[in-house]
């Protein structure tokens, strides 16, 4: 999709420092790491957020998932990891492309949400 920074990025427009890819998803470290260990996984097709996903993207959201271990052992999250999609104004999405944030490192994460 044409101004997707994401879809850039796959394309290789936008310089990223890309941590594995595969036919279906690209991951790369995200530019504002919340954690010691962030890695941003997404689709290589254009998917605007979990919100417009299909039937036919299943796949696609299997490996997602199925890369997720892979890529936080490899970068220094043995001990385990949290997967978060945000989606939509609700969810804090703030660019349009379906991502999966993989965030771990040598400490426990903290609580999933802060208290409003
Ligand atoms: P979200 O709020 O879930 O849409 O998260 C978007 C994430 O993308 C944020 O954590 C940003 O730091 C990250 N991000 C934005 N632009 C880039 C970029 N060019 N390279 C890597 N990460 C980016
Ligand atoms: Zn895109």
């Amino acid at each position: 999709m044409e101004n997707c920074i994401f879809c850039k990025i796959v394309q290789g427009i936008i310089p990223s420092q890309k941590v594995y890819e595969d036919d279906l998803v690209f991951a790369f470290k995200d530019i504002h790491p919340q954690r010691p260990v962030h890695i941003l996984v997404i689709p290589k097709r254009h998917i605007t957020s979990l919100a417009h996903v299909s039937v036919e993207d299943e796949p696609v959201l299997g490996r997602i998932l199925a890369v997720a271990n892979q890529l936080a052992v490899e970068q220094g999250s043995p001990g385990g990891f949290r997967v978060i999609i945000n989606t939509g104004t609700i969810g804090g999405q703030e660019v349009p492309h379906l991502h999966a944030h993989v965030v771990g490192g040598s400490e426990p994460v903290g609580p999933m949400l802060k208290r409003q």
